[in-house]
């Protein structure tokens, strides 16, 4: 091995993260509901976009991303030129741990964190921490006590993957002004568009110059195959990314499908009015059958069950089913099992599965 390679993650992380199959073999009526994935998949408008993008296939696509980070400024209200685009937040994220961490520095997060934060922060060479956090909402007086002058990046996402809980903006920007002055604050918000009213953090990135907002396409926008994410940030921050960032690290395909995605009023209302309503009625049944839930403001739901043994048969049973969720044992959570809310049939069918196997 060449010296300058640093130490990857292991491979089980990087499967574990994959998600599951949509297929069982031998049958029609699988449902994936393990990677929060909208079930409505992506509007009418992406879909149009992604059938004329065939054309110029010839010619290189946009090296500055001026078009879709245009429409992204006009749509949440952002100022354009401090947002970079990515093949998914995902690579946010690890742009964000190549430019600010390497060997001898931390990454931290709180316990039950996404996965990405320690896969891109080992891939960097850098020191992983996971902060330990109470009732499993990410606690910001244990994250500023584990913070010290090796912290480089601090990772929330608000709402939380696997949880689906939400940090009051008063305790991240509490978080924010608490921290090392070397520590850069990172806001994940792959499903601040789900969460009535937030505004994915955006606001503090533009009062702090330690602050960073990671959003992304995959889930609202039902383009999690398409793979497109972003970044809004402070000038300085967005310029050192943009030096990582290859010219052409998005397809002419990637950008004219995003963009498109983003103008699709209708798509968006109906997909936030049915998660809304079926994350409401999942978590209503599941409470009723005895199982609690966390307080989920994402397009899924974290179910409690006994201990691991139970979470696990349940899964089996679900998956007998035809019903594909997340177990998120490597989130330190074995006994819970995290359900994307599906559209009404699958909803009903988890329900059902599950009042009967309790
Ligand atoms: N952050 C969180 C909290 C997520 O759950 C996910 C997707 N599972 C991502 C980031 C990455 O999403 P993507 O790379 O598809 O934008």
């Amino acid at each position: 091995m060449h010296a300058h390679i640093r130490p990857q993650p292991g491979i089980l992380d990087i499967a574990l993260y994959q998600g599951g199959t949509s297929k069982i073999a031998g049958r029609d009526d699988v449902v994936k509901l393990s990677s929060n994935e909208n079930p409505f998949g992506p509007g009418d408008m992406a879909r149009q976009a992604y059938a004329r993008a065939g054309h110029d296939l010839h010619r290189y696509p946009s090296t500055d991303h001026a078009s879709l980070r245009a429409a992204l400024g006009a749509h949440f209200g952002l100022d354009a030129g401090r947002i970079i685009c990515g093949a998914g937040s995902d690579e946010i994220i690890s742009f964000l741990c190549q430019a600010y961490a390497g060997p001898g520095d931390e990454v931290l997060y709180s316990q039950h964190g996404f996965l990405m934060y320690r896969i891109s922060a080992m891939a960097a060479g850098a020191t992983p921490v996971a902060a330990p956090e109470q009732e499993r909402t990410a606690d910001v007086d244990a994250l500023l006590a584990a913070a010290n002058k090796r912290t480089k990046l601090v990772f929330i996402a608000n709402p939380n993957n696997p949880t689906g809980t939400m940090i009051p903006m008063e305790e991240v920007a509490r978080l924010a002004d608490g921290l090392p002055a070397q520590a850069l604050l990172v806001l994940d918000g792959a499903y601040a568009e789900y969460a009535a009213g937030y505004d994915g953090g955006a606001a503090l990135v533009d009062q702090r110059d330690n602050v960073v907002m990671t959003r992304t396409f995959s889930k609202l926008f039902g383009l999690g195959g398409l793979r497109v994410g972003w970044g809004y940030g402070p000038q300085h921050v967005i310029d050192v990314l943009n030096r990582l960032r290859g010219p052409f690290n998005l397809s002419s395909m990637q950008l004219d499908v995003a963009e498109a995605a983003l103008g699709d009023a209708a798509h968006i209302n109906r997909s936030l009015t049915e998660n809304a309503r079926m994350r409401t009625w999942l978590a209503a049944k599941l409470n009723a059958i005895g199982l609690a839930t966390d307080a989920s403001y994402g397009n899924f739901v974290l179910a409690r069950f006994r201990d691991a043994a139970q979470a696990d048969a349940c899964n089996s049973a679900l998956l007998a089913d035809g019903l594909i969720v997340r177990q998120v044992g490597s989130y330190g959570l074995p006994e819970a099992l995290r359900i994307t809310i599906g559209d009404e049939s699958a909803c009903r069918r988890v329900a059902h599965v599950i009042a009967a196997f309790m």
